[in-house]
């Protein structure tokens, strides 16, 4: 028996304790008894046809710059393909490469980054910048990739495997679920699957296609498995069971929040606050204990905005300060297109713009 499927036989019998875990261990060691070679190249060849056929035209596959499919791979992780394009061009086009970027002013940065949530990302993607500068170039293997700031073994085997043809197996968020469905097992670890199928004469092509594949037809609710190019080999499609895969994780439960952000104007400018949210922002102040100096006027609306498992509602009201309270900052208009600004602080000054 290989190492592989010993492996996942002592996972399946630590688990299987009830009827079904029983059920989906037996089908779990059923795929990967029988995913001989032949069964494995016949996959591979399927998917990577398809892949080459089918594959969406996006920025980043135009390139192997490993600078620029680190940015979009950063870009890309919580993010949607089409809000992530239009940042990924403004970005490689200011920044065209680690040494631009490991010299950008913090400010300038957050505001090319602003409306893509995350911050931590920009400021990952600056320190990792700077340790390329230091490092002379950009790492090629991946250890040294996996050692830069906020680079994670997904992201190392992405840009491994894409930029320098490496053999490293990639597992996101989309290659999880493929391979829950295409061995009918919610439970198995998915790394060692994707290694055992991972095409090592071209990675790039073959992690890109499986990527392909869980984002465009073995979609999360409705699986596309009309259209799917390896659905012969889908142990969840005949099972019945590709909508229930994979399994969810339990969600921390959701808070309903109420926030007041104050639209406080002094000769023609607007009064900002460090953001209680997110570091390096700047937002509008926020109402959280009356002052003697303040004076609240009308109300300009209400706008909704959600922080992963938070959903706010913010009313914006007009104020009166009579002095500003300490770091927060007068600033002009035309400053604010310059600042990296809050998302909730844009929302509340569309309101007013519009009012
Ligand atoms: Fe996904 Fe359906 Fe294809 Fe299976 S057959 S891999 S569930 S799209």
């Amino acid at each position: 028996m290989r190492n592989i499927e010993r492996n996942v036989l002592q996972i399946m019998n630590a688990r299987a304790t009830d009827g079904d875990e029983v059920v989906q261990a037996e089908n779990a060691i059923f795929y990967y008894r029988s995913l001989v070679l032949p069964t494995i190249r016949s996959l591979r060849l399927k998917l990577t046809r398809w892949y080459d056929r089918a594959q969406r035209d996006l920025p980043w596959r135009r390139t192997r710059d490993p600078y620029a499919i680190w940015i979009s791979e950063v870009m890309l992780q919580q993010t949607r393909v089409a809000a992530v394009i239009p940042y990924y061009q403004r970005f490689l086009e200011r920044f065209p490469d680690a040494r631009a970027l490991a010299q950008a002013p913090e400010p300038e940065l957050l505001a090319l980054w602003s409306g893509l949530g995350y911050y931590s990302r920009a400021r990952n993607l600056q320190k990792a910048a700077r340790q390329i500068v230091e490092f002379g170039a950009f790492p090629n293997d991946y250890a040294s990739i996996l050692d830069l700031a906020g680079v994670g073994t997904y992201t190392a085997a992405a840009i491994a495997s894409i930029s320098f043809g490496l053999p490293h197996a990639v597992v996101d968020g989309n290659v999880r679920r493929v391979l829950a469905r295409l061995t009918n097992d919610g439970h198995a670890d998915a790394q060692p699957i994707a290694d055992r199928l991972l095409d090592r004469r071209d990675p790039a092509r073959w992690n890109q296609a499986l990527m392909e594949l869980g984002a465009t037809i073995c979609l999360p609710r409705e699986p596309r498995c009309g259209e799917c190019p390896v659905a012969a080999h889908c142990a969840a499609r005949r099972a019945g069971t590709a909508s229930d895969l994979p399994l969810k994780r339990a969600k921390p439960a959701p808070e309903h929040l109420e926030r007041a952000l104050l639209l406080i104007r002094r000769n023609g400018r607007i009064l900002l606050t460090p953001s209680l949210r997110v570091k390096g922002f700047w937002d509008l102040p926020e109402l959280l204990e009356r002052a003697a100096s303040l004076r609240i006027g009308a109300t300009l609306g209400e706008f909704r905005h959600t922080i992963t498992h938070r959903h706010y509602r913010f009313t914006v009201k007009e104020a009166i300060a009579g002095a500003a309270p300490r770091g927060t900052r007068w600033h002009t208009e035309e400053e604010l297109a310059r600042i990296p600004l809050s998302t909730t602080a844009r929302k509340a000054l569309r309101i007013y713009n519009a009012g």
